[in-house]
């Protein structure tokens, strides 16, 4: 496997590899208990230089893509599935200023993402507005030379912790196409505050808070690209980009409760040998690795078509985030089963990767709007199909092959 990648990519994974064995693993469970942020790993994180890796070197990054992202996060999530979503969200907050940006705009803010210096969240989610994104209200007018913003933002992670907010607010109520537009606020922004944080089943390193806009004034130059109503497109955009962070992030998820399964299956004895020499027990832990497998392809894949600009990075990049989270849902259950009772226990380290798996199914759009991405985009796609037509005999079509074909031999053709 390792042929298929640049030097850089496996750079990057295997500095992500050893920061996760030597620093992640062993704080995990005491961040998971404690439901703080953990600072000293953000710390080790800045100096192994990692938030670098998705931005451009123009801008301060090492001139990676979604690829080196991926990479990075399954490595995290394998070791602890909060410190992966700790560490991509960072990339999908950025992502908007990346796709969309001023140069201004992104002078100022990525070098700054890419050093580990701020810290960057992403808030489109109101209470009203979930899987109906294009229903946000929170709002957004000019005044001067200043944006005034009022509103609430449901469920920012990394909130509190980050020090920039990419904001989507409604800033032209009575258009159809350009109603949204991205704003950047900043941390001590006036106006702004962090309201309440949420008590999570898992994830729970890393902070998701609810986000307050009183009046909060910012300046004119803070909306994203210069000029509004963009938004909602900005936003798409930036989730293609960064679904195959969350594919990724289930991907390590999966693996690391394989590898602790496998680990487990081989050392604990049941009926005088290892459980993994019963066949059951190792139908379950092939059927795991298989299904890891094919999510690792799937997710390289859409990492690798967001990098090189490909067409159908929208489906792709849907049925990486799809696939890999119902199948990390399904492997760390059967991980847990593996274990037993003792999996159960949260003395023992498994049951955090089932907790932590479940939100992948749910957040950056749940796995039912995954499926209606999948499907618009294949309905969309069936014009390039349309030769198949003369093949396809319908209930009303009143000259099926067969028919043709009857009557050709009718007519002793
Ligand atoms: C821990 C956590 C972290 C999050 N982090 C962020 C963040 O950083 N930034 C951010 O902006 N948002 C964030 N979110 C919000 C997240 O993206 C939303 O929760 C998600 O999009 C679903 O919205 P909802 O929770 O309102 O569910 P709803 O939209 O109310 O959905 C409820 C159920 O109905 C189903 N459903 C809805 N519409 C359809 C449909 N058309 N067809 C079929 N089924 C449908 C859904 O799949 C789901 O099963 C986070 C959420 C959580 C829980």
């Amino acid at each position: 496997m390792d042929e298929l990648f640049s030097a850089d990519n496996l750079k990057w994974r295997d500095k992500a590899r050893e920061i996760a064995e030597d620093v992640v693993r062993p704080l995990a469970a005491k961040y998971d208990r404690l439901q703080e942020y953990p600072w000293e790993i953000r710390d080790a994180l800045k100096e192994a230089e990692l938030f670098g890796v998705w931005i451009p070197k123009e801008y301060g990054g090492h001139g990676g893509g979604v690829m080196d992202l991926c990479l990075v996060v399954e490595e995290l999530s394998k070791a602890c599935g909060g410190v992966g979503v700790l560490f991509a969200v960072n990339a999908l907050g950025s992502f908007p200023i990346l796709v969309a940006g001023t140069e201004e705009q992104k002078k100022h803010y990525l070098p700054q993402i890419a050093h580990g210096e701020k810290l960057i969240a992403f808030g489109l989610s109101e209470r009203p507005a979930g899987s109906d994104a294009s229903g946000l209200v929170t709002n957004a007018h000019e005044d001067g030379d200043s944006w005034v913003i009022n509103g609430q933002k449901k469920w920012t992670t990394n909130g509190g912790a980050a020090d920039i907010y990419s904001v989507f607010a409604v800033t032209d109520p009575n258009s159809r196409s350009r109603r949204i537009s991205a704003l950047i606020v900043e941390k001590g922004d006036p106006g702004f505050s962090i309201g309440r944080k949420e008590d999570k089943m898992g994830i729970r390193c890393v902070p998701v808070v609810e986000l307050h806009f009183d009046d909060c004034r910012i300046p004119k130059d803070r909306v994203l690209g210069g000029r509004p109503g963009l938004g909602f497109k900005h936003a798409m955009m930036t989730l293609d980009r960064a679904r195959p962070g969350v594919a990724a992030q289930a991907l390590g998820l999966a693996a690391g409760a394989l590898e602790l399964a496998t680990v487990y299956a081989t050392q604990r004895k049941q009926f005088g040998q290892a459980i993994s020499g019963f066949q059951m027990i190792q139908q379950l832990l092939a059927d795991m690795a298989t299904n890891v497998e094919a999510g690792r392809q799937l997710t390289y894949a859409a990492a690798r078509a967001c990098d090189t600009g490909a067409e159908g990075i929208t489906k792709l990049a849907a049925m990486s985030k799809l696939f890999c989270t119902d199948m990390a849902m399904k492997v760390t259950t059967d991980a847990v089963q593996v274990f037993g009772g003792y999996g159960y226990m949260k003395d023992y380290p498994i049951e955090k990767y089932m907790r932590d798996a479940k939100i992948t199914q749910i957040y950056e759009g749940t796995n039912q709007v995954q499926r209606l991405v999948i499907a618009r985009n294949l309905i969309k796609e069936a014009g390039r199909l349309d030769h198949l037509s003369a093949f396809i005999p319908l209930p009303d079509h009143e000259n099926t092959i067969a028919d043709q074909e009857r009557a050709a031999s009718a007519a002793g053709a």
